[in-house]
């Protein structure tokens, strides 16, 4: 088994850690770390944004790496749990198959998707990645591997969609896919010139498929909360025997910037240019273009510099959403901190059992902000809205929150074993 000791972060480059990493070939060698340890954590590719997949020993997935079943007839899909989202979209979506629920991101692994039970654009009519998992096998803290489904093991099956790795190492799992009429959809961009048009535009299209909208954090007066909605549909180009998925190189950064290339003085007229740019109107996208736009840059990470960043999403009720997200932006604008990316998705009603899973019925934002020195104050109190408004925060983006804002339970399923940093408050440097 390759094990190295070193410095470990996820995507947003912080917290960092220093821990022993484990890269077990197979089974036997996943069942030997995890009974010579007392604490430690699995983890798929480190795109979540924060604290999740750190501990002092973490066991990486990545060898697990075989497809071992593609049902083409029937769009089921066995893998390992190493296997990356994206090396299964080069065997799918040629076959005509493709994700019910994907994330913005191809570059995490199946296990991954599982704890954290990842959404997509279209939560209100696909539901999480739980909704189309038939099973899994998972290993726990003895070395003993469980087949979980929702007629076997269902309580260890919800414990694990969602619980972030705390339940034991799922080693594979086996899915549904969904039929692809075509490599493109037809995607209708709405530009709202503020809060309100925004919003309604959610409402005005609530029979499309995917929807998700960009905020320009930075706006303000008469034009406060403007932005751009993305809603699409999957076109139906009848009789297409094979579809094409060419992916595209990305464009990489190559390095760290001696500080963060992301601040006020060029969010600002990036957010403008973003506006102009994204006008009202139809237009033909391919799968890479809607599902993953930030896949066209590998590593962009960096550009927030060796201090790194964080991602506050939160989820609020229905009720409370439009009247709390507008809070939100003021609380931001107040602050003084400017988030590179602010994202506004719709959620629908969770599945009952899915009672770790991040969507509540409402809307959920996510922002990217530079880590500067005033970001935990500004997240405290977003902590206090969010809590005081019956949200909820995604606990695989979050590196600094409250630690009541976990929803996690990690009682009854081994926590001696299973450990993150998650929930812990780390010092600010
Ligand atoms: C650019 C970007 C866009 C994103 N967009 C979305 C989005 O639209 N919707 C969404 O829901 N998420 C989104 N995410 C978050 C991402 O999908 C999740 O964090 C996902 O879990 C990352 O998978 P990973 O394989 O990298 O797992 P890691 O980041 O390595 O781990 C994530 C969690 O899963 C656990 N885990 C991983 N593998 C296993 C295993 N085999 N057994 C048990 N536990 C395991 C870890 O312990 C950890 O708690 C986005 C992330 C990025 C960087």
């Amino acid at each position: 088994m390759h094990i190295k000791t070193g410095t470990i972060t996820n995507w947003g480059r912080y917290p960092a850690i220093r821990a022993e990493l484990a890269t077990p070939a197979n089974r036997d060698e996943v069942r030997e770390y995890i009974v010579a340890h007392d604490r430690m954590i699995a983890r798929g590719n480190g795109r979540c944004y924060g604290d999740a997949a750190l501990s002092a020993c973490v066991l990486s997935t990545l060898a697990l790496n075989k497809v071992l079943r593609f049902d083409k007839e029937e769009g089921i899909v066995q893998c390992e749990s190493g296997v990356l989202l994206s090396g299964l979209l080069d065997l799918i979506v040629p076959a005509g198959w493709f994700f019910h629920v994907t994330p913005g991101i191809k570059s995490i692994t199946a296990g991954g998707a599982i704890a954290s039970d990842v959404h997509g654009k279209n939560h209100p009519v696909k539901g999480c990645f739980s909704n189309w998992l038939l099973s899994f096998e998972l290993m726990d803290a003895e070395g003993r591997v469980h087949v979980c489904s929702r007629e076997k093991n269902s309580d260890l099956f919800w414990q694990t969609c969602g619980g972030m790795g705390w339940t034991g190492v799922i080693l594979s799992a086996t899915f549904r896919l969904m039929r692809l009429p075509s490599p493109n959809l037809a995607q209708q961009t709405v530009r709202a010139a503020n809060y309100e048009a925004l919003f309604r535009s959610f409402e005005e299209m609530k029979g499309r498929q995917y929807a998700a909208a960009w905020i320009d954090s930075t706006s303000s007066g008469q034009q406060f909360g403007r932005g751009a909605a993305f809603f699409a549909d999957h076109i139906d180009h009848k009789q297409v025997n094979s579809l094409p998925y060419p992916v595209k190189k990305p464009l990489n950064v190559p390095f760290v910037p001696p500080f963060s290339l992301l601040h006020r003085l060029t969010i600002k007229p990036y957010n403008e240019m973003y506006f102009r740019k994204n006008r009202s109107g139809t237009r033909e996208v391919d799968l890479d273009e809607y599902f993953y736009p930030l896949d066209r840059f590998s590593n962009w990470n960096r550009l927030y510099g060796p201090r790194g960043f964080v991602q506050y999403q939160f989820c609020l009720p229905e009720k409370y959403s439009f009247d709390g997200m507008r809070r939100v932006l003021e609380m931001i604008g107040e602050s003084g901190e400017t988030p590179f990316l602010t994202v506004l998705k719709r959620h629908g009603d969770p599945a009952p059992e899915a009672m770790h899973s991040f969507p509540i019925r409402g809307y959920s934002l996510a922002l990217d902000f530079p880590r500067t020195k005033g970001i935990r104050s500004l997240i405290d109190k977003l902590d206090d809205l969010v809590w005081s408004l019956e949200g909820k925060i995604y606990l695989t983006k979050d590196a600094c929150s409250a630690p009541r804002m976990g929803r996690v339970d990690p009682r009854g399923f081994g926590e001696s074993k299973f450990s993150s940093v998650l929930r812990q408050r780390l010092s600010a440097d």
